[in-house]
């Protein structure tokens, strides 16, 4: 009975476990039976694991198995990647179509073997394999021409000998070319990360010219000499779900694969190909980046990685094992000692989320930018992979796919959906929709008060708190941009207590990419139509036509739209100090002030407290000061962020006098910011506050489904009661 906890497999969540008494059956083997029809209970469904040790010792002397590139076993491989229906048997998976061969055939029907009801189980005889093909003519490598274990397919050349792939992979990606790679829940865009024109290529062909790109090492002794990590980075970088973690970086790899940015994304192999191909490469790294066009969702099948990659990529390699559901690879960061998700998905989905309440039949919509959606069983929360922003119209057909699938897949038909207040989400208009249509209850969450309805939801909290909630954009109740707030709130309803100050957003929506906007915002509350006589780099670097239309803009219109959004508040700081005039991917500017800090100088820059609001702009001034005084940016920077985590220190502080809540709740995009963060955490310590923050759903959009599932729950759970 203690095995069962103690020597627990490393990926088995044991949940509870029960004790009764029961007389002697006369039992005298153990069986696993065929699953009857799973009946309406919640069934869980594994995540994907990584290969696991005695499967990599396998590789090397398993006569059938010798160097199997799709080797697992019942502790590693594929799962709700090849899952299509529950019973959660072979013939439910896309491995259906391969036979098993007597030798696994024997491994999996007995008990005491390692692969026992492994059901993607394989070998070299009876498994899927590999294939590359490369485009014949100018990149086939010499040597290939020669190769028997090739042959010729129109003009494209085929290779189906697992270390002929190999060798020919490694020639490729020395000469520069970009590689097409079937992974394990979808396809990547593979090259040598310290090849500077092969990375390169890989913007070029992806049409993502400045967010970072993920690098694969080939173990943690390689990642150490480009990055400092810390124990708890190399345990979850080893650990099973070998999800990619952002680092300090130690040393540049390449500037093309994280430019102006101090920490990198690492990842080590997590598939058996991955370490067969790094055993024969020279590099240490490879850059390896889902296979699409900014925004769309990773390629799922041949066709899709076909179509869209073919003539742009020289060569590809396949096997024939179908991928059912898809994943990203799954992204996070350790913050205030934890490791918390940035992008939850492969090896984390479909892990359920417990809850202390019912969230029986409730679909939950998520928001626009990395969404995710959530369906809730019993009291559980179950989580779809990251699927991205739905304003992709192939995202958003893959959004809507994927609720069928997760509805057929989970056995939910949902009763309520959930959705954010903004009235242009499309994950809004879908649930109106669907509402509509099926006459089915709606009900609608404001976006920061669901940010913190998911950390409430992570950690089992139903009660009275003080909520912080920055990011940088989410609508309001009074229909401006909201992303500076401060809540009073419990899962069904909130107080806004104070908020950052409303500036106006020159722009609109551009605003949102163009931070330049948003620092001349804040000159003008601070200096009115006399900014144009600051003697700023940034001034100079606006030119003349942009500042007088944008202080026109903010001189005659009574009317703009509003924000109160920390975010922006950060972009017009980059902006000022010259570091990012426009945003080319999500959250870039705040990314790139919080990069240059070098250490903390203590201090932090004044800041103003109205009734109901905080204004930022003596500090703006007090930056300009600084900057005109020659004081670096990292300071500045530095001084920014402190002053930030002031305002949240002293207004919590605030709060808890009013209200006596001692539990603060932290959440929205804003908290990916590992400077800020700590910091807050550092001034809001035990003595004050109990705090809490996201850590296994996003602190970003990606976890504001959790919320909303949480929030509709107990609304509607009074309702009953
Ligand atoms: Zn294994
Ligand atoms: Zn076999
Ligand atoms: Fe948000």
């Amino acid at each position: 009975m203690d095995a069962i906890a103690s020597e627990a497999p490393p990926a088995a969540k044991i949940e509870q476990v029960e004790i009764k008494p029961a007389k002697p059956q006369g039992l005298l083997q153990f069986t696993i039976d065929r699953s009857d029809q799973v009946n309406t209970e919640t069934t869980g469904i594994s995540p994907d694991i990584a290969i696991c040790k005695d499967c990599l010792n396998d590789l090397k002397h398993q006569p059938h198995r010798i160097d199997y590139p799709l080797i697992n076993c019942t502790n590693c491989g594929p799962r709700f990647s090849i899952i299509k229906e529950l019973p959660y048997d072979r013939d439910k998976t896309t491995m259906e179509k391969f036979e098993m061969c007597t030798v696994c055939r024997e491994e999996y029907t007995d008990p005491a073997n390692r692969r026992f009801h492994a059901q993607p189980v394989a070998c070299n005889h009876c498994g899927p394999s590999f294939t590359l093909t490369i485009r014949q003519g100018k990149v086939a490598p010499k040597s290939l021409k020669e190769d028997l274990s090739s042959e010729v397919e129109g003009d494209h050349q085929i290779v189906n000998n697992l270390s002929a792939i190999i060798e020919k992979t490694r020639q490729l990606l020395m000469k520069g070319e970009v590689i097409l790679t079937k992974g394990q829940g979808g396809y990547h865009l593979m090259a040598d990360a310290f090849n500077h024109d092969a990375v390169n290529k890989i913007r070029t062909i992806k049409h993502r010219d400045h967010k970072p790109l993920a690098v694969m090492f080939r173990n943690i002794a390689a990642a150490s000499e480009y990055a400092h990590l810390i124990n708890k980075e190399k345990e979850i970088l080893e650990s099973w779900r070998r999800p990619i973690v952002l680092c300090k970086q130690k040393k540049q790899i390449n500037s093309l694969i994280n430019e102006g940015i101090e920490t990198l994304g690492i990842m080590l192999p997590y598939m058996p190909f991955h370490h067969l191909l790094f055993k024969k490469l020279e590099t240490p790294a490879i850059v390896l980046t889902s296979g699409n066009f900014s925004d769309e969702p990773i390629a799922r099948t041949d066709e899709e990685a076909k179509r869209k990659f073919q003539e742009l990529i020289p060569a590809s390699i396949f096997y024939n094992r179908e991928i059912y559901n898809r994943l990203d690879d799954s992204v996070g960061r350790i913050i205030y000692n934890e490791f918390r998700l940035i992008r939850r998905s492969r090896a984390y989905v479909p892990t359920m989320i417990k809850l202390p309440f019912k969230v029986d039949e409730i679909f939950a919509a998520g928001a626009e930018m990395k969404n995710t959606f959530c369906l809730g069983k019993g009291n559980k929360a179950i989580m779809s992979q990251h699927i991205g922003d739905l304003k992709n119209f192939e995202t958003f057909q893959f959004y809507k796919s994927n609720i069928e699938r997760f509805k057929e897949l989970f056995r939910v038909e949902p009763k309520i959906v959930a959705c954010d207040l903004h009235p242009d989400y499309h994950s809004t208009n879908h649930s109106e929709d669907w509402s509509e249509q099926q006459n089915l209850d709606i009900e609608k969450i404001q976006h920061h008060h669901a940010h913190l309805a998911s950390v409430m939801a992570e950690h089992g909290m139903d009660e009275k708190i003080i909520g912080i909630s920055l990011d940088g954009t989410g609508y309001g109740t009074d229909g401006h941009s909201w992303g500076g707030e401060f809540m009073i709130a419990d899962l069904q309803d909130f107080e806004r207590a104070y908020h950052f100050e409303y500036v106006p957003l020159p722009g609109g929506d551009k605003a949102n990419k163009e931070p330049w906007r948003m620092a001349l915002a804040y000159l003008y509350n601070a200096y009115g139509e006399k900014l144009v006589e600051l003697p700023l780099p940034f001034i100079e670097n606006t030119g003349n036509k942009k500042l007088t239309d944008i202080t026109s803009i903010l001189t005659l219109a009574k009317d703009l739209p509003l924000t109160s959004s920390c975010g922006r508040l950060f972009d017009a700081v980059a902006a000022l100090l010259g570091i990012c005039h426009e945003n080319n991917y999500d959250g870039q500017a705040a990314m790139m002030l919080e990069t240059i800090i070098e250490n903390d100088p203590g201090d932090h820059y004044p800041f103003t407290n109205h009734e109901k609001s905080i204004s930022f702009t003596k500090t703006i001034m007090k930056i300009i000061r600084d900057l005109l005084n020659g004081v670096s940016k990292a300071t500045i920077s530095a001084k920014f962020h402190n002053t930030v985590a002031w305002a949240c220190f002293e207004t919590a502080m605030k709060l808890k006098r009013q209200t006596g809540i001692e539990k603060l709740v932290l959440s929205g995009g804003c908290f990916q910011n590992k400077y800020l963060t700590e910091k807050c955490l550092q001034l809001c310590n035990e003595k004050d506050f109990e705090v809490y923050l996201n850590k296994a759903v996003p602190a970003n959009d990606g976890g504001i489904a959790l919320g909303q599932l949480a929030v509709a729950a107990k609304r509607r759970n009074s309702h009953v009661s």
